[in-house]
């Protein structure tokens, strides 16, 4: 250790006046370490257990140590950005059986991406233009189930285009023109609308479109990772930063080799493009890398069972507690982790779901959870705030929600005990 770093550990001891001056020599090692710097702490920054979910207004996931090592390890280099996303490319393709891949800042990036890598080919030109389409021979049109035009499909209007909405097969062959640039299917919806994944992936290729799919949130299971790959959809839209624990400011576009050498165009280290914005430096592609491949690497379902005890623990806790219901269920499609609801009866604890989620929130420790009734990726999309409309048909909904995906081990406990005290006070106060 250098003489300076010992000095910079001693001035951040609180005792550092009682050390003996001898510590601050060279010749010996002092045993205390200087203390990490608490930025929370100093800036004020509220942190907390999560016992949400995945979300991106609560920083989304912890990266795992393997990708921080990563990103430690490789910013003490320069290299050049192209070299880095190919090589990674590749490693990628191989991994979820694409023929192509990129590292993108996030899912909705890579929707943008890719279907600006669509609508310009590799003319860079074009690439100047987006998102002017007029006048230009782009396409400019996407077609989506009704359904599944989720709010993240304003990725898509990024480049110009506007969506089209169908609901029947029938309807998807009126609605193709040549202004159409691609078919897009959301599978978090994917039992809502009429056409299924293999009926949109022929429409596809009977009508010589591109298909693609947004599956951000969909991992678990891993296997959605090559699926819709193997499936032939022609781009596959995934986030980094859930599940995966990558970067949560990075994700993969995966696909055909063409469209993903287009997409590459319209995104940095280029400038003057429509993705300029969407810069993702060599720590964060080789972080998602990382993440990536550790993820495949995981025992699939040694987590699943930890998930499942801790749920369990948490469930236990409050179970049996007058006036409580506790149900524990696993979403069919997106967020698929078993996932605790735990309801009450009003007239015996005297809380709204709201006011549970903030004494949570307010308590120590501070912990979120999900405080309705809702699918988690109703408001996920951007804050705590949900539509007005959805949120009226809340009220009343004595509920919180819980997963056990992103606890840290043992924080299960805090989470049981945190909630049968509030449960607990809520019912004495009846009285
Ligand atoms: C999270 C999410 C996105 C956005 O992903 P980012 O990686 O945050 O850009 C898009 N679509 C769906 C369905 C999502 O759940």
């Amino acid at each position: 250790m250098k003489r300076r770093e010992i000095l910079k550990g001693l001035t951040a001891l609180p005792l550092a006046g009682a050390v003996p001056a001898a510590a601050s020599s060279t010749t010996t090692t002092p045993k205390a370490v200087a203390r990490e710097r608490d930025i929370f702490k100093e800036l004020g920054v509220r942190t907390f257990i999560n016992a949400a979910g995945t979300l991106t207004y609560m920083s989304g996931c912890l990266m795992r140590d393997e990708v921080v090592d990563i990103i430690n390890s490789t910013s003490k280099h320069f290299c050049m950005i192209d070299e880095v996303q190919d090589k990674v490319g590749e490693r990628i393709a191989q991994l979820v059986h694409s023929e192509a891949a990129m590292v993108t800042c996030g899912a909705f990036s890579a929707m943008t991406l890719g279907l600006a890598g669509i609508l310009t080919g590799e003319d860079v030109r074009k690439v100047e233009q987006l998102p002017h389409l007029e006048g230009t021979g782009m396409k400019s049109e996407v077609i989506c189930q009704k359904s599944h035009n989720e709010r993240y499909n304003h990725a898509f209007l990024n480049t110009g285009c506007k969506i089209v909405e169908v609901e029947t097969i029938e309807d998807v062959e009126k609605a193709i023109n040549e202004k159409t640039a691609l078919l897009h299917f959301l599978n978090i919806t994917a039992n809502h609308g009429q056409i299924k994944h293999e009926e949109w992936v022929a429409l596809g290729k009977k009508h010589n479109i591109p298909t693609s799919i947004d599956i951000a949130a969909d991992v678990p299971p891993v296997s959605n990772l090559w699926k819709f790959n193997d499936m032939g959809f022609d781009l596959v839209f995934i986030s980094g930063g859930k599940a995966i624990r990558g970067p949560q400011s990075a994700g993969i576009l995966m696909g055909r080799k063409n469209i993903i050498a287009a997409a590459r165009l319209n995104a940095p280290p280029r400038g003057y493009t429509v993705a300029r914005g969407h810069k993702v430096n060599k720590e964060e592609i080789l972080g998602m890398y990382i993440a990536l491949e550790k993820y495949i690497a995981t025992d699939h379902d040694k987590e699943w069972k930890e998930w499942e005890t801790r749920i369990a623990h948490i469930q236990n806790a409050v179970k049996d507690l007058p006036g409580i219901t506790t149900k524990i269920t696993i979403p069919e499609l997106g967020n698929v982790t078993p996932t605790l609801s735990i309801n009450w009866d009003d007239t015996v604890v005297k809380l709204t779901g709201r006011e549970m989620r903030d004494r949570l929130r307010n308590g120590n420790p501070s912990i979120e959870a999900g405080f309705s009734g809702l699918p988690l990726y109703h408001y996920q999309a951007g804050s705590d705030s949900i539509d007005p409309a959805v949120a009226e048909t809340l009220k009343g909904a004595n509920t919180v929600r819980v997963t056990a995906w992103m606890l840290q081990p043992g924080e299960e406990k805090m989470v049981a005990r945190r909630i049968r005290e509030e449960l607990l006070t809520a019912s004495a106060s009846k009285s």
